[in-house]
């Protein structure tokens, strides 16, 4: 049989480096197990891969668009090629993991599914997945979020998917986290869809790899318009890490293409509300993987605060840990306010209205200065409809 072999720098535990492994209840680890099975035997699998090829092409619309923007390369002095997953089904990258991973629990013989989500993008793409293959859903989102979020809750319960509300904790994402993991072990035999790079091995690996097609699109996209399969400049943002790695998959192991990542600072990272775990936060253990997390000295995890409901988790994938440990990626820390500037800028010059997450990768451009002659490829995660609320309530304090 053929197995899988993935290119990115992880060990047959699941450790990157230091961080990464599979920290689970005694409970999981033969579910465990086989999924990491399943994972390494279907990823090879060339039937299981023409299935979800054709659902990415007929039913996501891939390959989305790597876009030119000349109006904003001009007003920042470079070359700027934006790719377009806000043009995905369902408005964000999130469906390129849901599909993959449902279409996995499918040929497992799960027939029940259960999600996280914080800002709804990855309950509504794991909704969608289960209703395009007739399986159970059920999302546990915080009770906070099922407030702010309304419009995804709708979208959840319309597809067909049963919506848990967590009072717990500050009734966000990380509790909501929890609450998922809790019916994970009473109900073993459900299948968990984690959303983002994050949680015990194999999900880092499993959720990058079925984002790679980002960076695989792109490198083709950039060779028919530039003639080199390679940018300067990769830039994306991070909250657990799926978009981002999905777009520097396939150009991590080019030293000449540069990483650079944007975490939510939020009101600024030498405050107490903020997101950017890389800068303020230490090693430890979160969600079944060591890696970096905002934590007190004694390991109580520190709420994380940003204006985007997508970037506020306390921890951040072990893969993206190890990247920025050994200098391989660039990590800036983009404020609320330097975000929503970028946002403006990018809709009233190219007329795309980005996802708040994806604001913060815009806002590198204001952050970092690039050559004339750079190619800089940044990845627009999502579309902005269901940030318009926020973005409408706080216009007065931005500076176009
Ligand atoms: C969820 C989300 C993110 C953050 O998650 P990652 O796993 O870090 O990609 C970023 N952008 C959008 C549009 C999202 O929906």
């Amino acid at each position: 049989m053929k197995r899988f072999h993935s290119i990115l720098p992880v060990d047959a535990e699941g450790y990157y480096g230091r961080f990464g492994g599979a920290y689970i209840p005694e409970i999981l680890h033969d579910n465990v197990e086989k999924l990491t099975e399943a994972f390494h035997r279907y990823a090879a699998d060339e039937e299981f891969n023409r299935e979800l090829d054709l659902l990415l092409r007929d039913y996501v619309g891939r390959p989305t668009p790597l876009y030119k923007a000349s109006r904003l390369s001009e007003l920042y002095g470079t070359n700027i090629y934006l790719k377009r997953e806000d043009l995905c089904h369902t408005g964000a990258h999130k469906i390129n993991n849901a599909l993959g991973s449902v279409l996995l629990a499918k040929r497992m013989g799960k027939t029940r599914i259960i999600a996280e989500t914080g800002a709804g993008q990855h309950g509504v793409a794991t909704a969608t997945a289960c209703a395009l293959m007739g399986l159970e859903c059920v999302v546990y989102m915080g009770a906070l979020d099922v407030e702010r979020q309304s419009p995804n809750v709708e979208r959840m319960k319309m597809l067909g998917a049963k919506v848990e509300a967590v009072q717990s904790g500050n009734r966000t994402l990380k509790d909501a986290t929890n609450e998922a993991i809790r019916d994970w072990c009473c109900n073993p035999d459900s299948y968990y869809v984690i959303g983002s790079t994050v949680g015990p091995h194999p999900y880092p690996e499993m959720v990058a790899h079925f984002q790679s097609v980002i960076s695989r699109e792109i490198r083709s996209q950039l060779k028919g318009m530039t003639g080199s399969e390679c940018p300067d400049y990769v830039v994306a943002c991070i909250g657990g890490g799926s978009n981002a790695a999905g777009a520097f998959y396939h150009f991590i192991n080019e030293p000449g293409v540069k990483l650079v990542a944007a975490e939510a600072a939020g009101m600024g990272v030498d405050t107490d509300m903020t997101a950017a775990t890389i800068h303020v936060g230490s090693e430890g253990i979160i969600h079944g993987s060591r890696t970096m997390v905002m934590q007190t000295p004694d390991g109580q995890i520190i709420e994380p605060y940003s204006v985007s409901a997508g970037l506020d988790y306390p921890g951040i994938g072990p893969l993206h840990a190890y990247l920025a440990g050994t200098g391989r990626t660039e990590v800036l820390a983009v404020t609320d306010k330097i975000a929503l500037e970028a946002a403006f800028r990018l809709t009233r010059t190219e007329g795309i209205i980005p996802a708040l997450e994806s604001a913060h990768a815009l806002g590198v451009l204001e952050m970092k200065r690039f050559a004339p002659d750079d190619t800089v490829v940044l990845n627009l995660s999502g579309r902005g409809d269901k940030d318009m609320h926020t973005y409408m309530a706080l216009k007065d304090t931005v500076r176009i």
